[in-house]
């Protein structure tokens, strides 16, 4: 087969692997990274900056049988494989061209995980070593992989991943008859984390969930990633919205909606970055975030023992709970209050908050509290109607009529 043959099948084949979050799709549709013809993929990283990675598998080949997946092995198609240095030729001819800044490789396990992983090191090494490339690898482990090529492929890598896919083994046995949870997957993640004691991995170790699949919850997923963030020094989780596949088991489930796995991104985002725990979270009685309502609003407004926050008193472990602000607009207000008192919603919009959703949850130098007893209205009246909140509930008393919205 023609190496640009390969690189149609191969290329397009591995946009189901996700590999980076807060990224956008088209249109900045909150969507991850989104692969382009070819293998390249745009990826909009936390910072804002747009990194375009070779996207692409080693081989389309697999011994495996996940249901939802596309290169399982009952599925008829196209089997194709590169070997390592057609790849490491193809990926420094995109490099050199500046098509690409960096590698992401995953694959399908071809004959068994060994023999596909030294084809996914070598590709590596030849990148390393013959082409002296120094750039941004992510290496795909193999569930099952021996140790001596998850420690070659940590010594090689900017970053590495293996993919949990579910939260649980009961979860994962409705994916996979041919998965092992605890020792194919959990097991090298471990032996990642043991690994990168010794300072190689700069990008760290990262994994993802396949949501929606297996019938599992949001409250077992945040779970599960909070054992990995605590447990095994997960860098990061990524979600990735189930979507079915023809001519696989699951073709006939429902797609998981994208708001979902937004939701699961924010929420991750909370645990991270702004000091919430497991418990902050609220979930509905299916243990599911819920899709209408932002989860940190969410949390406020389960929480309204805790607001109004006067600004000028509340600590950076305070302010951090308030919708609107964010670490960055925390550590400027608390910078700022060392040399003037805050006094108004303007001087707040200037330090960065989004004034329009913090509003009902603040009070600046004692005023604002009006805001504050119209979103506890607003609470009482969505207990009693069990009315969906929106993400920012001050569109709902905008104006005067607010309260008495349906
Ligand atoms: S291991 Fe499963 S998810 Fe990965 S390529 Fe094979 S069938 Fe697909």
């Amino acid at each position: 087969m023609e190496l640009l043959d390969k690189l149609k099948i191969l290329g397009a084949a591995a946009k189901y692997d996700v590999c980076a979050a807060t990224g956008c799709g088209p249109g900045g549709s909150g969507r991850a990274a989104v692969p382009a013809p070819s293998g390249v993929c745009h990826s909009f990283l936390p910072d804002g900056r747009c990194v375009s990675l070779f996207k692409v598998l080693q081989t389309n080949e697999c011994l495996k049988d996940c249901f939802y997946c596309p290169n399982r092995i009952q599925r008829d198609g196209p089997r194709t494989a590169f070997t390592p240095d057609e790849l490491a030729g193809l990926f420094m001819e995109f490099y050199r061209r500046n098509y690409v800044e960096g590698l992401f490789l995953s694959s399908g396990i071809s004959r068994n995980p060994s023999h596909t992983m030294e084809q996914i090191i070598k590709t590596a090494e030849i990148l390393r070593y013959k082409h002296s490339y120094t750039g941004y690898i992510h290496l795909k482990i193999l569930p099952g992989a021996g140790f001596e090529y998850v420690e070659q492929a940590v010594r090689l890598a900017s970053r590495v991943s293996v993919n949990i896919e579910a939260p649980t083994t009961e979860h994962l046995q409705k994916l996979s008859r041919l998965k092992n949870f605890r020792e194919e997957i959990i097991g090298r993640m471990k032996w990642v984390h043991g690994l990168q004691q010794g300072g190689s991995l700069p990008a760290g170790q990262t994994t993802q969930f396949i949501v929606g699949a297996a019938g599992e919850s949001d409250s077992q997923i945040m779970k599960t990633t909070v054992s990995l963030y605590r447990e095994i020094g997960m860098r990061r989780v990524y979600f990735s919205a189930f979507q079915p596949v023809a001519g696989t088991p699951l073709e006939e489930r429902a797609p998981t909606p994208v708001l979902r796995e937004h939701r699961l991104y924010q929420s991750d985002f909370l645990l991270r970055s702004y000091g919430f725990s497991l418990s902050d979270l609220s979930f509905d009685t299916g243990g599911n975030l819920p899709l209408d309502i932002d989860p940190k609003v969410n949390f406020a407004v389960h929480n309204l023992h805790l607001f109004p926050m006067e600004i000028n008193r509340a600590s950076y472990k305070e302010l951090l709970k308030v919708p609107g602000i964010g670490p960055t607009s925390a550590r400027r207000i608390v910078n700022a209050r060392r040399n003037f008192r805050i006094t108004s919603l303007d001087e707040l919009k200037n330090i960065g908050v989004v004034v329009k959703r913090a509003v009902p949850f603040i009070q600046v130098n004692g005023k604002y509290r009006d805001s504050y007893k119209l979103v506890q209205q607003l609470e009482l009246w969505r207990e009693s109607h069990d009315y969906p909140l929106p993400d920012n509930p001050l569109i709902l008393y905008e104006g005067s009529h607010a309260v008495q919205a349906p």
